[in-house]
C-alpha cells in the first residue's frame, strides 16, 4: 500500500516523515533493499503475528507494511507549474491514498506561508492545486471523447460522467466529494485523477492538545466538521512527540505513550485509519519457515488472495486450507484445530476474511 503525505510548507509534514523512516528503520527483515529516500516503509502493527511466531517456532515473521511517499514542494500554484509543482503532482497520481497533514498547532517562532493558523483554507489551497490539474485532464478527455463518441456510442455514459465530474471541479469540489455508482468508479481509477483519491486529513497539534486527541482544539474541531461533510477520517498526531516515540526501544514506546495517556501512538493510528479507508484486511501465513501477513482488499476471492502471493498460485489454485486465527489459538495447534474439524477446504468462490490463517494448495 502506497500512501503519500501532502500538506503546505511549515505544517509537520518532515517531522512526521522523519518519524515513520526512524520507526521503519527499527523493524528489519524487509524483503526490499533499495529505498529511496521520499519513501519510508513501516511494518503494519499486527499482534497475531508474533502469536504464530511463538506457535510455529518461525525462522521469520514478515509483517505487512505500508510505503509513505514524502510528497513536499507543494506550494499555491503548483498546477500551474510553480516551484516544483508537477513533480510533486506526478508523485500524487502514484499513491493509492492520501495523507493530508494540516497545521493544529499555534508556535510564533514558526511562519505559517499564509500567516496564520487556519486548517480550512490551508485544505482549499491544497484541493484547488488538485483540482485545477484534474479540470486540465478532464478537459482534454471531453474533446478527444466528443470525437469518438460520433463512431462509439458505447462511451456516452462515460461523457456524462465526464461532464458531471467538470461541473463539479469547476465548482471548486473534488471529486472524492462526488457519490458514484461501483462502475463510475471503476471509469474515474481510470482517468488517473488527483482529487478523487481517498483522503484522510492528519491534525498536527501541539504536545499538550494531543493527550485528548485534539478534543478541545478549535481547529481540530473544524477540521472534523469539514471532514464529516466528505466522509474523510480525521487522525490527530502531535509530529513532534511522533519523532520522540520513533527513537524508542518497544518498551519504552510503551511507557512514554502511557505517561501521555495515549493507548497507541499516531503512527499506528494512522495505519489502522488507512487500512479502513481502503477497504484492506489481512490474511497470514504460517510455518516454521516464516509468518507472515499479506494485505487484500476486503471482498477478494481465495484464488486472487491467493495470487498476492504468487502468480503460480492464483493460476494453479485447487483449494485453500483455512482456519480462523482465533480458532488455531483456541485450539493450541494445527493438527489439534484439524483433529476438531476447524480446519475447512475452502474452494475457489470463498471470501477471504480478515485474519484467516491460510494454506493454499495449487499445481504448477
Ligand atoms: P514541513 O515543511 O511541513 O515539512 O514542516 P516541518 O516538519 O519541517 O515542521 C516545521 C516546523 O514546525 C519545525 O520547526 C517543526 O519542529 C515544527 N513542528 C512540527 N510539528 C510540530 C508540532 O507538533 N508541534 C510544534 N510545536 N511544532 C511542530
Amino acid at each position: 500500500m502506497k500512501l503519500g503525505i501532502v500538506g503546505l510548507p511549515n505544517v509537520g509534514k518532515s517531522t512526521l516523515f522523519n518519524a515513520i523512516t526512524e520507526a521503519g528503520a527499527e523493524s528489519a527483515n524487509y524483503p526490499f533493499c533499495t529505498i529511496e529516500p521520499n519513501i519510508g516503509v513501516v511494518a503494519v502493527p499486527d499482534n497475531r503475528l508474533s502469536v504464530l511466531d511463538e506457535m510455529y517456532k518461525s525462522e521469520k515473521v514478515i509483517p505487512a507494511n505500508i510505503e509513505f511517499y514524502d510528497i513536499a514542494g507543494l506550494v499555491r500554484g503548483a498546477s500551474k507549474g510553480e516551484g516544483l509543482g508537477n513533480k510533486f503532482l506526478s508523485h500524487i497520481r502514484e499513491v493509492e491514498a492520501i495523507l493530508h497533514v494540516v497545521r493544529c498547532f499555534e508556535d510564533s517562532d514558526i511562519t505559517h506561508v499564509d500567516g496564520d493558523v487556519n486548517p480550512l483554507r490551508d485544505i482549499e489551497t491544497i484541493d484547488l492545486e488538485l483540482i485545477f490539474s484534474d479540470l486540465e485532464i478532464i478537459e482534454k478527455r471531453i474533446l478527444k471523447t466528443e470525437k469518438l463518441i460520433k463512431s462509439d456510442k458505447s462511451l456516452i455514459g462515460e461523457l456524462e460522467l465526464l461532464k458531471t465530474i467538470k461541473k463539479t471541479l469547476e465548482e471548486g469540489k473534488t471529486i472524492r466529494t462526488l457519490s458514484l455508482t461501483d462502475e463510475e468508479v471503476k471509469m474515474v481509477k481510470g482517468f488517473n485523477l488527483l482529487s478523487s483519491k481517498p483522503t484522510i486529513y492528519v491534525g498536527n497539534v501541539s504536545e499538550e492538545d494531543v493527550k485528548d486527541y485534539g478534543e478541545n482544539n478549535i481547529y481540530v474541531k473544524e477540521l472534523k466538521e469539514h471532514a464529516l461533510k466528505e466522509n474523510a477520517e480525521v487522525v490527530v498526531i502531535c509530529a513532534k512527540i511522533e519523532a520522540e516515540i520513533a527513537e524508542l526501544e518497544e518498551e519504552e514506546k510503551e511507557l512514554f505513550l502511557t505517561e501521555l495517556g495515549l493507548n497507541e501512538s499516531g503512527l499506528d493510528r494512522l495505519i489502522k485509519a488507512s487500512y479502513s479507508l481502503l477497504g484492506l484486511i489481512s490474511y497470514l501465513t504460517a510455518g516454521p519457515k516464516e509468518v507472515r501477513a499479506w494485505t487484500i482488499k476486503n471482498g477478494l476471492k481465495a484464488p486472487q488472495a491467493a495470487g498476492k502471493i504468487h502468480s503460480d498460485f492464483e493460476r494453479g489454485f485447487i483449494r485453500a486450507e483455512v482456519i480462523a486465527f482465533n480458532d488455531l489459538v483456541a485450539c493450541g495447534s494445527h493438527s489439534a484445530a484439524k483433529e476438531k474439524g476447524l480446519v475447512r477446504l475452502e474452494g475457489k468462490d470463498y471470501i477471504v476474511k480478515d485474519g484467516d490463517v491460510i494454506l493454499f494448495r495449487f499445481n504448477v
